[in-house]
């Protein structure tokens, strides 16, 4: 890998976390070419954590979300390329075809593109809300506003962004009912017994939460929507969030050469081919956790941030990372916060190793062959904190449960 010189013209696709903090990351590596920041969204670069929790709940103005400010931008000395989607990568050309026919030619490219709400196939599904960005936002706190006290919002996915939005409907007087189609929320995700644990958080905050929802269609009526389900039943709700994961958005990329499998596969240095790198969300990366490696594509903030910066640092003066990463993911749901460290597979055992379920915090360890593979906290940040260590070489579960770390 030759190092970047002033020369050069990196061009980065998606205008999001990731793609911003590597504008920042690069500028801050002394990178003196030129950078163009494509994006589709007409926005200047912002966060999206905020919008499902602040800023649906009226605490901040959509603005306060934002990363980046026009001084900024402009100090960044970057070229905005907004409200105009790359429509199509040549990777020989290190080239990018935008919407409006435009090419841009440059010597790198970054993609840095995130996931989107993933789509429902029911009669309605035009008519439901979302929540993956800035106008989704603003049409859901619109709906939100236009409804009287106490009207039935159906929440479709008690995962991690429903639940946040439930909280928030709750908070705005709304009566959320959240439609979960497994056994448990976050089951998938945390595992069996975490997700038991969790299950509580709807009732404390009396938010009604239905498991096992099989749903047929949702119908938009007159008044709003009817849910219809597969044992006869229905439902109606003045609204309807669809909450129900992300799905990636890489048909653009089919003809690129690019190997894609759920996410652009990336190798150790986040590299999908020579001078073309992907970053955040989008990016099927190596994780170097301390119980080995492992390819992986997770939506943490925290990791899109780490991978803007990693890839600045790596074209800049071609040394590779070789620190352990320990992924950090955090939600705030029904009044209390889920803090997650590490990477655990869902089957990985796990054990309360501080406070209980009936206390309402608790930290647990998560271990796969006997060794630490993740931390889980619920409103216990002091303690996740202390057992951050576990997650930075390799540590015995026997080891950790002796150390006790979070006991500091
Ligand atoms: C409501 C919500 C709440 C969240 N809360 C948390 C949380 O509490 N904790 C946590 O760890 N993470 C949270 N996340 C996840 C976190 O926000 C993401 O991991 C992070 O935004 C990823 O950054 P990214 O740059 O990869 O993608 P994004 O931030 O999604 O940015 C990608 C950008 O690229 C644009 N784009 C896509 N395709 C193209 C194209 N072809 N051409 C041009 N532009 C394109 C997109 O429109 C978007 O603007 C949340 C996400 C959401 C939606």
């Amino acid at each position: 890998m030759s190092q970047l010189r002033s020369s050069d013209h990196v061009i980065v696709v998606g205008a999001g976390l990731a793609g911003w903090r590597f504008v920042e990351s690069l500028r801050a590596e002394g990178f003196q070419g030129a950078i163009t920041l494509v994006g589709d969204e007409p926005y200047a670069p912002y966060d999206r954590p905020p919008l499902s929790k602040q800023v649906l709940t009226g605490k901040w103005e959509v603005e306060e979300a934002t990363l980046a400010s026009p001084q900024q931008l402009a100090e960044s000395g970057a070229t905005l390329r907004l409200g105009v989607r790359a429509n199509q990568l040549d990777v020989e050309a290190t080239s990018v075809r935008l919407a409006d026919d435009s090419l841009l030619v440059g010597t790198h490219v970054v993609l840095a593109t995130g996931s989107r709400a993933r789509p429902l196939s029911f009669a309605a599904s035009g008519a439901l809300a979302t929540l993956r960005n800035r106008d989704d936002l603003v049409h859901l706190d619109g709906v939100i506003g236009s409804l009287g006290p106490g009207s039935a919002a159906a929440v479709i996915g008690g995962g991690f962004v429903g639940a946040e939005v439930a909280t928030s409907m709750k908070a705005r007087g709304l009566t959320p009912i959240v439609l979960e189609a497994a056994e448990r929320p976050l089951i998938a995700a945390l595992g069996e017994e975490a997700s038991t644990w969790l299950l509580p958080l709807a009732a404390n905050a009396e938010v009604e939460l239905r498991t096992n929802q099989r749903l047929d269609d949702v119908r938009k009526v007159n008044r709003g929507f009817i849910l219809d389900f597969d044992d006869g039943t229905d439902l109606p709700a003045k609204m309807v969030l669809a909450a129900v994961g992300s799905s990636l958005d890489l048909g653009w990329l089919a003809n690129s050469g690019l190997t894609l499998d759920d996410g652009v596969v990336v190798d150790r240095d986040l590299q999908a081919a020579p001078q073309v790198a992907a970053i955040g969300d989008v990016a099927r990366f190596v994780l170097r956790s301390a119980i080995g490696d492992e390819a992986i594509r997770v939506e943490h903030w925290q990791i899109a941030t780490e991978h803007a910066g990693e890839l600045a640092h790596f074209w800049m003066s071609g040394e590779r990372a070789s620190h352990v990463m320990v992924p950090y993911f955090w939600s705030d749901q029904y009044g209390e916060k889920i803090q997650m460290l590490g990477h655990p597979h869902p089957s990985d055992e796990v054990v309360i190793v501080s406070g209980s379920p009936e206390e309402g915090r608790w930290l647990a360890l998560y271990s796969r062959d006997r060794l630490i593979s993740g931390v889980l906290s619920l409103s216990h940040p002091r303690h996740l904190a202390l057992a951050k260590p576990l997650l930075e070489s390799p540590i015995a579960l026997d080891d950790a449960l002796r150390r006790a770390p979070w006991l500091a």
